[in-house]
């Protein structure tokens, strides 16, 4: 590539769903001509793509464009925080331009602005499946933007609008990409992926000259054809959720399932207004367990969200004692600002909030111990993350990257990458697994 060659530089902060937006800036930078570059002194212009959910990442956003301003001086910021009135350009008066999130075009023409494009656009140098932040062999797919619920804690619709679910054929066009690619697991994100469709009342359209419903059961067949894992997030408890477990049971795919709970008080769920509320989790756990016995379910909660009593706290850890879920986070509620929650009475102090997140995280590690515990002498097929020389680092099905826990492997030699293999685990934590070649 020649020295004339614009170059941007990215910084991307946030969760996977800022991830999936900056891999398509990125893809049509490449599109366009300009090189994508590893430092801001080698860079003409930084975008900087952020996160604004709560206030550290609103911080940690801030000291990214104050670096990046710092170190190059021109600076685009898009993301979350862009969303914010008035966040960014008070604290970085200089910046270029700021978009919220989603804004691909918007971006685009920031750039175009500042850095014009270059004469002969090196289309044919973006390979069909784009340009991805993650490891090659796995990759997010993203299949709706935007959110119909309103969580009182939440301020994602208000930044990114209702739910608008991208059309069925691009999804799997571009999953078929990735795999063709060479990723070997694709998961799939949006805000509710259980509701993708219900914008546009399922309707039909075409993969591979064949029609396919707008729907979470519909593209989780289509994606199990594909041959590699596909591990579902952010799926609420709807009743339609059943349809995914047998896929799960026989392998077409991931028996893995995010379903983020919150909590267990009928009355706090009403209070903070979750999708679903009044299904009787518990039940649904129990069914899924006896149609898919190996499903790994993961969950988030909240304690100390306003009007939280110890009464409704104890019913939190009754239903985590009685779920004995897989993979479990929590965090001690905090004010968003722009969020409803914020006015609601009744708010719980700090010190009883932290307590509450101490005693849910002591009991909730003693399940998983449990759990993890009882796969030792187990095996395991494990995806094969990173080598170092004869040890590597994996997942099973049981873990999605980033967020649960992993497999270290013992006598790895050999191993890439990408790789699936079968191992025996030979010991556990309450968080991550040890393993080893199978004995004969
Ligand atoms: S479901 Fe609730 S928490 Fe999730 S994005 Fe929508 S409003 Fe926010």
């Amino acid at each position: 590539m020649s020295s004339s060659t614009p170059k941007v530089g990215f910084v991307s902060l946030g969760c996977p769903k800022a991830s999936s937006d900056a891999e398509r800036i990125l893809t049509q930078l490449r599109a366009e001509g300009y090189e994508i570059s590893g430092s801001y002194e080698g860079s003409d212009l930084v975008v900087v793509n952020t996160c604004g959910f709560i206030d550290s990442a609103v911080e940690e956003s801030l000291d990214a464009i104050g670096e990046a301003l710092n170190r190059n001086g021109k600076v685009i910021v898009t993301g979350c925080l862009g969303a914010k009135a008035g966040v960014v350009q008070n604290a970085h008066p200089s910046v270029l331009a700021v978009t919220g999130p989603h804004a691909l075009e918007e971006v685009m023409s920031a750039v175009h602005d500042n850095l014009p494009k270059p004469h002969d656009p090196y289309t044919d140098l973006v390979p069909p499946q784009g340009v991805r932040l993650t490891p090659r062999h796995y990759a997010y797919l993203k299949i709706s933007e935007g959110c119909n619920h309103r969580c009182s804690f939440c301020i994602i619709p208000s930044m990114r609008g209702d739910l608008v679910s991208r059309p069925v054929g691009e999804v799997m066009n571009e999953a078929e990409n990735l795999v063709n690619a060479g990723v070997s697991e694709l998961l799939v994100i949006s805000q509710d992926t259980s509701a993708y469709g219900v914008d546009v009342k399922y309707r039909s359209g075409f993969w591979n000259g064949r029609p396919l419903k707008t729907r979470m059961t519909e593209l989780t067949k289509a994606l199990g054809e594909l041959g590699v894992w596909v591990r579902l997030h952010y799926v609420y408890p709807y009743p339609h959720v059943d349809e995914v477990i047998p896929l799960m049971a026989e392998g077409t795919i991931l028996p893995y399932l995010d379903v983020p709970f919150q909590h267990a008080s009928p009355r706090i769920l009403k209070s903070m207004k979750r999708p679903a509320s009044s299904e009787n989790n518990l039940a649904r756990i129990k069914a899924w367990r006896e149609i898919c016995p190996d499903i790994t379910i993961r969950s988030t909660f909240i304690t100390g969200f306003p009007g939280e009593t110890e009464e409704d706290f104890a019913m939190l850890l009754d239903f985590l004692q009685e779920a004995e879920l897989d993979r479990v986070g929590c965090f001690a509620y905090s004010a968003v600002e722009g969020a409803a929650a914020n006015a609601l009475p009744d708010q719980v102090p700090e010190e009883i909030k932290q307590e509450r997140l101490a005693r849910f995280m002591a009991l909730q590690e003693a399940i998983s111990a449990e759990k993890l515990r009882r796969k030792v002498g187990s095996i395991q097929t494990v995806l094969v993350d990173e080598v170092n020389g004869d040890e590597a680092i994996g997942r099973t099905s049981a873990d999605a990257p980033e967020i649960d826990g992993v497999v270290y492997l013992a006598d790895a030699e050999g191993l890439q990458p990408g790789d699936l293999v079968e191992v025996q685990i030979t010991a556990a934590d309450g968080h991550d697994l040890w393993a080893a070649p199978p004995s004969e």
